[in-house]
């Protein structure tokens, strides 16, 4: 549907008005002894579509819009959100905000203090070829059961799934500081199973990822590049196979990981233990701290000096791409891990301050509703110069392994164990069948010091992820990984689930 001149200059109104809104609420507090405060307004759009066995199994579309406001007093935060966006709602959300600060401040250990931001006066719109949410859903639904008709030519795989999601969140940001930001941001993912079953077990294959799929922060063109009905065949075919196949064997070997579980593999050991309000104990509830202390910045050797990961705010079509943060940050690319040496945080305003810095700006909220917190944005991996083809010649004996199944990690992000579905075997430098069940473990840092190879730039692709969780109550957000194909020595595979 084409946006007529009437239409846009309804939204451009509408627009003035709530930042008219938001300002007297921000100039109210303020009066009221406020140090600083800011408000969100965010209006977020979710389409989501599922399929299974040759029906849709369900679908919900769902418009959620507030203001969400935070102030600072005497050294104190207060946050409060309404879903109801008349000027006198939002006045008294913000009195709301300011009584919770005033409260928090008699009982503060220490004063929250924001290191130094920019005014920025500016809008960012994410680009996209096709409006996922133009696309009929019937279109929608037709991509799933098509896929679903070839993978019901297995007999065996009793289970055939599909699911599709579109999100857009129109964002407008003001502070007093004298900030001013419209964001306006598209995502849309989809994915396919088939588990197949026998007496005993079932065992799932996933394309192009478990859980949902992949998603982007592009348009409805990234599902049709994903080329799902391209893969059903192959997935539904391995998910049989597996079913007949060998255990993973429980031992000591090399381990090469494809890019859907190094991807989460980078989610759970480097991206949440760099997160500056975790090490320091501030958002400790949901999933604990961090082994990375301060005092490692800038001489732990995290990785071998094949390893260089950084965050990237910017990446186009990533999952945690912006223009700014929730608060008013630009969007920032920097490094994590420098030739195996870690060397930097995520950081907020109030958290940066630690180290005499200024916010790299990786600060979120899930909503209108949430105190925005520190978020992983991207955080990817460097590709090196390995071609996968030679990766797997070189290998004399060991595991290929992709697309998770199960992961855990202890509260330090320390000691993982992840399962995924499938393990291809590697023996003189060839794939030589497959495996059932594999797993693997080990200690973040000795993991990644075993890297001795990471495929090259042509093998490099963004996964993203869109239900990372953290805090509580729990938020949950949208995070992006690139990476390729990695290569880690002497790993243990093969334990019990
Ligand atoms: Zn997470």
């Amino acid at each position: 549907m084409q946006a007529s001149a009437g239409g846009e200059a309804i939204c451009i109104r509408k627009v003035i008005l709530m930042k008219e809104k938001l300002k007297s609420a921000l100039d109210t507090v303020e009066d009221m002894g406020a140090s600083y405060a800011d408000a969100r307004f965010v209006s977020r759009k979710v389409q989501s579509l599922e399929t299974k066995n040759d029906k849709v199994e369900a679908f919900s579309e769902d418009l959620s819009q507030g203001v969400g406001i935070r102030v600072l007093y005497k050294g104190s935060w207060g946050f409060a959100g309404t879903n109801k966006c008349d000027e006198r709602s939002i006045k008294e959300t913000a009195g709301r905000a300011l009584r919770l600060a005033r409260a928090a401040s008699r009982v503060k250990v220490l004063d929250v203090v924001l290191s130094e931001a920019p005014t920025v006066m500016d809008s960012y719109k994410t680009p996209f070829k096709i409006d996922p949410f133009s696309i009929p859903v019937e279109n929608k639904i037709e991509i799933l059961l098509d896929c679903d008709k070839i993978m019901a030519q297995e007999k065996q795989v009793k289970v055939r799934e599909g699911s599709y999601h579109a999100f857009n969140e129109k964002k407008e940001f003001l502070s007093t500081e004298g900030s001013d930001i419209q964001q306006d941001i598209t995502w849309c993912g989809a994915g396919i199973s088939a588990t197949a079953t026998d007496s005993k077990e079932n065992q799932i294959r996933s394309y192009p990822a478990s859980f949902g799929g992949d998603y982007s922060a592009r348009g409805h063109e990234f599902v049709d590049e994903l080329e799902l009905d391209k893969h059903a065949e192959r997935i539904s075919k391995e998910a049989v196979e597996l079913l007949k196949a060998p255990q993973c064997p429980r031992e000591k070997t090399t381990l090469i990981l494809g890019g859907s579980q190094l991807a989460l593999q980078i989610h759970e050991s480097c991206g949440h233990p760099i997160e500056l309000d975790r090490v320091i104990g501030m958002e400790a509830s949901f999933a604990g701290t961090s082994f990375l202390i301060p005092d490692k910045k800038g001489n732990f050797q995290y990785g071998s000096d094949l390893v260089n990961l950084y965050a990237d705010a910017t990446q186009p079509g990533g999952m945690g791409t912006f223009g700014y943060d929730d608060e008013g940050i630009p969007a920032q690319k920097f490094d994590i891990v420098d030739e195996g040496t870690f060397v930097g945080y995520l950081t907020s305003r109030e958290t940066s301050v630690l180290f005499e810095e200024k916010s790299n700006g990786t600060v979120r909220a899930d909503g209108w509703q949430r105190m925005p917190m520190i978020r992983m944005t991207n955080i990817n991996l460097k590709p090196d110069d390995w071609k996968i083809e030679e990766l797997i010649k070189d290998t004399d004996k060991g595991v290929m392994l992709d697309t998770n199944r199960s992961w855990s990690i202890d509260q330090q992000r320390l000691n993982f164990q992840f399962g995924t579905e499938i393990a291809y075997k590697i023996e003189d430098g060839s794939i030589e069948g497959i495996y059932k069940n594999p797993t693997y473990t080990g200690i973040t840092y000795d993991f990644w010091r075993s890297c001795d190879a990471i495929t090259d730039k042509d093998d490099w692709r963004m996964w993203g992820i869109p239900h990372c969780g953290k805090g509580e109550p729990m938020q949950t957000m949208f995070v992006g990984h690139g990476c390729s194909t990695a290569r880690f020595r002497d790993v243990q595979i093969g334990i019990a689930e």
